[in-house]
């Protein structure tokens, strides 16, 4: 069996009083592609914080590639191949596509290799080059999805974090957003993808978890979960 890449055990994550992630245990494997489903508000985004740093963790413990890595930082952990692209995408703004870009790959200082990159993420994504010098806030969403996307990949990660990625897409979007998370694990990263298109992320995934009011209610095969009634009655409206 492939090695064990992150593994998260008793995550508990409070806002204050409220108990947002109650003991959440779940591991993604080298090369797999798991989907995290549930409800609004069942902790996926808090449970996706906790794990690159961006949240304080109340108890519980995150292990990548064998070492904990609880209390350190998003910036700290994309030097150690894992990279996420948050809910809301988080582009700066004010900076071009090819500067957004660069930033991704702030770890390496090969400045040809990043080039090289640079040349790759255009070729996955041609609007990107047809609008490289534009700012990036003056962008649609599903544009920002995609560059948020492709600099994330700039850092070269191990294990990719993908928070919401087709949320408020049209559905051309949508379609293509999925597309490139198909491709970049056919690629060989390894991709841990929170979605509330719950069909579509299981259709994708080798394994799911369930998440509901802070806790994980059921796991299993993407396609067996995507065929399990309570799943299909709950998150796929039938
Ligand atoms: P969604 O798909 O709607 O983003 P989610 O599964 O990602 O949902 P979270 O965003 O993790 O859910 O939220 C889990 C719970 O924590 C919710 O009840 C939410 O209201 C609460 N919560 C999230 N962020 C905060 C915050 N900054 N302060 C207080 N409560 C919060």
């Amino acid at each position: 069996m492939a090695q064990t890449l992150l593994k998260v055990s008793g995550l508990k994550v409070a806002y204050g009083g409220i108990q947002a992630v109650k003991g959440v245990d779940f591991e993604v494997r080298e090369g797999e592609l798991v989907s995290l489903i549930g409800s609004n508000g069942a902790g996926k985004t808090t449970t996706m914080k906790a794990i690159t740093g961006t949240l304080p963790i109340n108890s519980g413990d995150i292990e990548y590639m064998g070492r904990s890595i609880k209390g350190r930082g998003p910036w700290d952990l994309v030097k150690e191949g894992l990279a996420m692209v948050p809910e809301g995408r988080g582009v700066f703004t004010r900076m071009s596509i090819t500067e957004n870009l660069m930033m991704g790959a702030y770890i390496r200082n090969d400045k040809a290799v990043i080039a090289e990159d640079i040349e790759k993420i255009f070729t996955i994504f041609p609007r990107l080059r047809e609008r490289k010098d534009q700012l990036a806030g003056t962008m649609s969403g599903g544009e920002q999805q995609m560059l948020a996307m492709g600099r994330a990949l700039m850092s070269r990660p191990k294990l990719l974090l993908l928070d919401e990625p087709s949320m408020g897409l049209s559905p051309i979007m949508v379609d293509k957003v999925f597309e490139v998370v198909r491709d970049v694990y056919a690629q060989g990263v390894t991709i841990l993808l929170v979605e509330q298109n719950a069909s579509r992320a299981l259709a994708l995934a080798d394994r799911g978890y369930v998440m509901e009011s802070g806790l994980i209610n059921m796991s299993g095969a993407g396609r067996d979960l995507l065929s399990d009634p309570k799943v299909r009655a709950a998150y796929l409206g039938e």
